[in-house]
């Protein structure tokens, strides 16, 4: 299979992903370049999708674990999932990609351990979702949160002190793309994004 991406570098443009109307996603190219090294992958790792949308993150996070490691993308919905199929196979990466149709935190319980977990989705069950991954992250594990909304950034915080998780880090991204006007390239701001990140222990 030719391969989309065929880079070792992470921050795959937007607009090479299958995209549609009804599945968010995918995240932001910038955004997910920083979700990735937030996750401190290897090439071995095992690492887990919740809300895997249009497959954005999840075809980045296989391309940098390689055959060696594993990607399990989790969506309640099932045109996220149809969607995510077609990205991973467009990528290249289905052989190293499982993807799972269930809702979180339920939908976690089946999987094995992770190296890295990001959540993208889960609305009120974040609270139970996070209490779920401390229990399925590796020692040295690495949650990675992105949050569009203010309350879900605020709760992983509050929630990842709860649960004992450490080295927390908030990070919020506001990023600006130039689009060019007749008089010049006028810089256009997209919504910021807020990352939370830390590790088991
Ligand atoms: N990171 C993705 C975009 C995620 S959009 C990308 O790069 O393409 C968030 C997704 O989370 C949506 O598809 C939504 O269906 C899913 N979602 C929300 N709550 C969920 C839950 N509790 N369990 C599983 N999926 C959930």
């Amino acid at each position: 299979m030719v391969k989309s991406w065929a880079y070792k570098t992470p921050g795959i443009p937007d607009e090479l992903f299958n995209q549609n109307d009804v599945v968010p996603g995918p995240t932001k190219e910038e955004i997910r370049v920083l979700s990735i090294s937030k996750a401190r992958l290897c090439e071995n790792s095992i690492v887990i999708d919740v809300g895997c949308g249009t497959g954005g993150l999840t075809v980045e996070a296989a391309l940098q674990v390689s055959s060696k490691g594993k990607v399990f993308a989790i969506d309640k919905d099932q045109a996220a999932i149809d969607l995510t199929l077609s990205n991973v196979e467009k990528f290249g990466v289905k052989s190293h990609v499982i993807i799972v149709r269930g809702k979180a935190p339920e939908a976690l319980m089946s999987l094995p351990n992770a190296d890295a977990i990001f959540v993208g989705g889960g609305g009120a069950s974040l609270k139970e979702i996070l209490r779920i991954c401390k229990e399925k992250l590796n020692s040295d594990g690495r949650i990675v949160v992105n949050a569009i909304l203010l309350e879900t950034a605020c709760m992983a915080v509050d929630e990842m002190r709860k649960l004992g998780f450490k080295e927390i880090e908030v990070t919020e991204i506001f990023v600006a793309k130039g689009k060019q006007i007749n008089s010049g390239t006028m810089m256009m701001a997209r919504n910021p994004i807020t990352i939370v990140s830390a590790s088991k222990s």
